[in-house]
């Protein structure tokens, strides 16, 4: 398990529900997607409908389930949450659909893990609020139409491209998710730390963001992790001096990148001075899958620009050789 993987750990489940934000003032950053959302909402509040059906996207622990309950909060209905992975069958959201109550919002996450079969129930869903069902089989059957109550879908999925044209093009609000700042990041440890009862040192809390990789999910982990550390070898308030140790101990270096993230870039320079060299190769030489990869370990580093995708393959860039503090070898 790496420390600073974007998805939730098992155990982290019910500490990471009681750090959720409730409203949409509480939820710190990501400005654009927020004002968007407060006009819709305001705007289907006024005219009594429910909101728009809304898909969220970008990479794993920046927010998105937690959007969908404040999204519902905000809206003053339920939530139901289930997960494209969780539902195996037409019947399977059929029962989830039927017993929504008018205007709930109803939360898929992993909405691209949805087969297609099912994904088809869900178009007149939520085109038209109604279900068509067969029943019987062969000659007989016959197809009848259910009425629904109106309801908001909110779907999360980390790969818009992978979602089917047809299911992307019945939500009305798209909104993707983007890596924290690092001053945001800083709000949300203080923030965590606020509510776990802690005394934080200001520059501690940066420290920490920094290493975050722009997710909330990581800066919330990281936290907790140095705050255990502050109470067996400190007084349990968390200095700046203590974070930076506690933060080296985890191998977790002053950009958030670990033992993995130096393997994959090392790999790229000492075996290939650099690249361009092929996902596939990079793949075979450290011992992954070329889809963990692409999903899970490039998307920051592409992000802090230490990595570039060209038609040739990957290349590391000069930042990478200035921050392992190596030569930039010649041209
Ligand atoms: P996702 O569904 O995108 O994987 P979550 O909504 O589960 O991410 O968020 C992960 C954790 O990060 C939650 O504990 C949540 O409290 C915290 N978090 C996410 N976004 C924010 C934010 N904008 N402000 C404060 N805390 C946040």
């Amino acid at each position: 398990e790496r420390i600073i993987s974007g998805e939730a750990g098992e155990q982290e489940v019910s500490f990471e529900q009681s750090l959720r934000p409730q409203t949409l003032k509480q939820y710190i950053g990501q400005d654009k997607v927020k004002e968007n959302l407060q006009v819709f909402i305001e705007a289907a509040r006024m005219r009594q409908e429910t909101l728009d059906h809304v898909l969220l996207y970008g990479p794993p622990g920046l927010g998105k389930t937690t959007l969908a309950a404040i999204i519902a909060n905000e809206m003053g209905v339920n939530l139901r949450t289930t997960s494209g992975p969780a539902i195996e069958r037409p019947g399977d959201l059929a029962a989830i659909l039927t017993a929504l109550e008018p205007g709930d919002v109803l939360f898929i996450d992993e909405i691209h893990r949805l087969p297609r079969s099912i994904e088809e129930v869900l178009y007149p869903a939520m085109e038209d609020f109604c279900l068509d069902i067969v029943i019987g089989k062969g000659p007989t059957a016959r197809s009848v139409r259910l009425d629904l109550p109106p309801f908001t879908l909110v779907g999360a999925t980390t790969r818009a491209g992978s979602l089917s044209a047809p299911l992307r093009d019945r939500f009305g609000v798209l909104s993707r998710l983007e890596y924290y700042k690092e001053e945001h990041l800083r709000e949300i440890v203080l923030r965590t730390a606020e509510l776990l009862d802690t005394e934080i040192d200001p520059f501690a809390a940066v420290e920490i963001a920094r290493r975050s990789r722009g997710t909330p999910r990581i800066a919330n982990r990281l936290l907790k992790r140095v705050r255990d550390f502050a109470q067996v070898r400190g007084n349990g308030s968390i200095e700046a001096q203590l974070a930076d140790e506690a933060l080296e101990l985890m191998q977790v270096d002053r950009l958030g990148l670990d033992h993995i993230d130096h393997k994959l870039l090392k790999g790229i320079i000492e075996k290939f001075r650099g690249g361009p060299v092929g996902l596939e190769t990079i793949a075979a030489t450290i011992g992954e899958e070329s889809q963990t990869i692409e999903d899970v370990y490039e998307p920051y580093l592409l992000q802090i620009g230490f990595l570039q995708r060209t038609p040739r393959g990957r290349l590391v860039t000069h930042r990478v050789y200035e921050h392992f503090q190596l030569e930039v070898p010649a041209e």
